[in-house]
């Protein structure tokens, strides 16, 4: 690997397509090998060249785990098989009887994992509104050892002000978990703000194209990083590698992808706000949006996700999800090609009944890389039919 310390001076772009990816040393080759090797040749017993068994550790995956670890400004990385294999390693720091407070808007995958696998199991979690920090503040449950947020939030895209949360669960004794998919560190770097574990569900920007689901973590902390990667091997939910590649090779383009998907995402949100079926747009850029002053503080652009309710109710929003041409319908996000989902359905079924159930009449964008255009003339037809 080059020198470390050297190329964390680098620029994020330059930092994205070189950090942990010297050619290689055997051949010259430029890309990344993938390297399917299970096992590693010793010299003599314990004596190898730092790989022993791909389970503990991959040239590939090494790779991947340097240069994202770069991006979020973190000394250590950790790639996983999936955003909620990462986030389950994470859960494995809790003592006993360690309590979870988890945003009041997350994904539903987040929420179940965390209140229906780990909570039977004697670890309580509550849901918090985060945005209120004096509340936060004011009613702290002494158990809590992990307060986990995302922002902006999936799917109402509220945003937490990630340091005034940090400093209350600090003064408590708890670390800080952030989702930081939907930013991404191109647009947001928690640990700078506070937070000490940065989660990612790397089937998203990371990855970029809606070919490969991957995890990642990436912090500062030497002692919590020794027992995230403890766990991460004797657990086992790592990536193959080439999934490693594959998430390697969208990062490199991560900047330049996460450009256009918040120029069209503003370009979308115009459109929406214009529109007489609209009844709210959800954008952390609009000024009235719930944690706007958090994302201008924190962001360096307000990103690609876009929600939004319709005047018309949930068969409205059902009807809008089916009727667009170039946003398919389709669960996930943070690809190139624009999605549309409805939430309440879909990916976040799983909160239905509970304090992170979202409203019927949500519709979801990941709005991607497309013509600008084309994503406005495609929405405005198929809300043209709800008149
Ligand atoms: N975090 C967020 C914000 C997500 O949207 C998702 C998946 O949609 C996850 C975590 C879970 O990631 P994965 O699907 O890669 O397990």
């Amino acid at each position: 690997m080059g020198d470390l310390e050297a190329q964390s001076g680098w620029g994020f772009e330059t930092r994205a397509i070189h950090v942990g990816q010297d050619p290689d040393p055997t051949t010259g080759a430029v890309v990344t090998p993938i390297t399917l090797s299970t096992t590693f040749a010793q010299s003599s017993v314990g004596e190898h060249k730092g790989f022993e068994y791909s389970r503990s550790g991959n040239p590939t995956r090494s790779a991947l785990e340097a240069c994202v670890a770069s991006l979020e400004n973190a000394k250590h990385g950790l790639a996983f098989a999936s955003g909620l294999a990462a986030e389950d390693n994470v859960l494995r720091l809790l003592p006993p009887g360690g309590r979870v407070l988890l945003g009041n808007d997350a994904y539903g995958g987040t929420f179940r994992l965390i209140a229906k696998v780990w909570s039977p199991l004697g670890f309580p979690w509550s849901a918090v509104d985060l945005t209120d920090v004096a509340s936060l503040r004011a009613n702290w449950p002494s158990d809590t050892t992990i307060v986990w947020l995302e922002t902006p939030t999936n799917p109402l895209l509220t945003c937490i002000d990630i340091a005034a949360v940090a400093e209350v669960a600090h003064a408590n004794g708890a670390i800080v978990v952030v989702d930081n998919t939907f930013a991404t560190p191109y647009l947001q770097q928690p640990l700078d703000h506070g937070a000490d574990i940065v989660v990612h569900s790397a089937t998203k920007y990371l990855g970029g194209h809606s070919d490969v689901v991957g995890g990642f973590l990436a912090l500062n902390d030497d002692s919590l990083a020794e027992r995230l990667r403890y766990t991460q091997n004797a657990a086992g939910g790592v990536p193959a590698p080439f999934d490693c590649y594959l998430v390697l090779r969208g990062v490199k383009t991560l900047a330049l992808r996460m450009e256009r998907h918040c120029s069209n995402a503003r370009a979308v949100v115009d459109l929406l706000l214009g529109h007489p079926a609209v009844d709210r747009v959800l954008y952390p850029q609009l000024p009235d949006h719930p944690g706007h002053a958090a994302a201008a503080k924190q962001m360096n652009d307000f990103g690609g996700m876009v929600s939004f309710t319709l005047k018309g109710g949930i068969e409205a929003a059902l009807t809008v999800a089916k009727s667009t041409r170039i946003f398919t319908l389709a669960e996930s996000l943070g690809a190139v090609e624009s999605l549309i989902e409805h939430p309440g359905r879909m990916t976040h079924a799983s909160a239905a009944g509970s304090p992170l159930q979202v409203p019927d009449s949500l519709v979801r964008l990941s709005v991607g890389v497309e013509s600008a255009h084309d994503l406005c003339e495609d929405l405005r037809t198929a809300l043209d039919r709800l008149s």
